[in-house]
């Protein structure tokens, strides 16, 4: 038997009656793009972060995107990012025009380390962009500070980290605004690509809605060069199928990470660690271990999937080589990268499969 990433057929059982009814209602009203369903999964979306507003787009990457031209990024602005995370928070920045200013991230989390914050040298820095790696939020409470003190706006990348919170704030709700996505394989996902930004801010929602919707608030009369990213019904008809099981799918998830922690305990490799006042998600389960290749070579044989996030962090992707930076600059990003391996989970594995993954991540530390 094979332990697959997740197992998106189990989860369609639950939900196929719901998803079915909808599509059937819109293909008897070809509403297709926006419209009743992609509003009605705004409002929940919004509600459930506890904000205001919620701007369906057609993918998380988008929602990054839109978010910082929503708060002003443009060309020759300055954004402060994590090396480690995936490629499009990053190309969210450089694709305005605007340069992404790393830090270094913390051992314990893998997110950005808000110490580092007080070494930052950069005029013009207009926004900081955190990401909540793995379902876990970033120290929000002192990056709001440092936000606050330098006049920075923060867009959270939260694309894995729908439904997490931290000191009972969710994710998405600390900043400007909160970028989410729904790529299939996320603990909210869609049959496609889609995304969501939420916002409690009034004005910046319009603007996101006009920016998503090529800049134009009236058909034809274009105040801003927006983008054509819209979310479609049937990415929102699929999504307000799942949304009423997220928080049990979470739950699920942070019981298979206790399992987990209790079977792992005395093997020689690093587990996750929840910050103190974070609710994780385990969007991903991930361990730290130095014989990491050795261990996903020995997990392949047994078929276990396991996964590397992220194999190369970005400051030394050859796309952006032109930033300058160097091997070397950020050693916890780089330590990490070359230590972290993703284990099956996902709130459908039951017992049978969890037990394949604990044996055969035993039996490489002999038994
Ligand atoms: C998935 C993800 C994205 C991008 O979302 P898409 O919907 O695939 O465009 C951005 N940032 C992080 C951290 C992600 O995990």
């Amino acid at each position: 038997m094979k332990v697959p990433p997740l197992d998106l057929k189990a989860q369609f059982e639950v939900i196929q009656d719901d998803v079915h009814s909808r599509f059937e209602q819109i293909l008897a009203t070809h509403h297709y793009i926006l419209g009743p369903y992609v509003a009605e999964l705004e409002g929940e979306i919004a509600k459930f972060c506890g904000v205001e507003h919620g701007i369906g787009v057609a993918s998380g990457s988008d929602a990054i995107l839109l978010a910082l031209m929503a708060v002003g990024v443009t060309e020759g602005d300055v954004v402060i990012t994590t090396p480690f995370t995936f490629f499009s928070t990053v190309s969210s920045i450089t694709r305005l025009g605007a340069k992404p200013y790393f830090i270094d991230i913390d051992p314990l989390t893998c997110n950005l380390d808000p110490n580092q914050l007080a070494d930052v040298r950069a005029t013009k820095v207009k926004a900081i962009l955190p990401v909540h790696l793995y379902g876990q939020l970033a120290d929000m409470e002192e990056i709001g500070c440092w936000a606050d003190m330098n006049d920075a706006a923060i867009v959270e990348d939260a694309a894995q980290a729908i439904g997490a919170s931290r000191n009972g704030r969710m994710a998405g709700s600390w900043g400007a605004a909160g970028a989410f996505s729904f790529y299939p394989t996320k603990n909210l996902g869609g049959a496609g690509d889609g995304g969501m930004i939420v916002t409690d801010n009034e004005k910046l929602a319009e603007k996101l809605r006009c920016l998503r919707d090529h800049g134009a608030k009236q058909r034809y009369y274009h105040d801003e060069i927006g983008l054509n990213s819209r979310l479609d019904a049937f990415q929102a008809a699929v999504l307000l199928a799942k949304y009423p099981h997220l928080a049990a799918w979470n739950d699920k998830r942070r019981d298979i990470a206790d399992q987990y922690r209790r079977e792992f305990a005395d093997l020689p490799i690093e587990l996750p660690k929840e910050d103190t006042g974070n609710v994780h998600i385990y969007h991903q389960f991930v361990i730290r271990t130095q014989k990491r290749d050795e261990l996903k070579a020995h997990l392949d044989q047994a078929g276990v999937y396991t996964a590397v996030f992220y194999p190369v962090p970005l400051h030394l992707q050859k796309c952006f080589q032109y930033l300058g930076y160097h091997e070397g600059d950020f050693p916890e990003a780089e330590k990490a990268a070359a230590e972290v391996l993703a284990l099956p989970i996902f709130p459908e594995i039951g017992a049978e499969r969890f037990n394949i993954v604990v044996n055969a991540v035993r039996e490489f530390f002999g038994g």
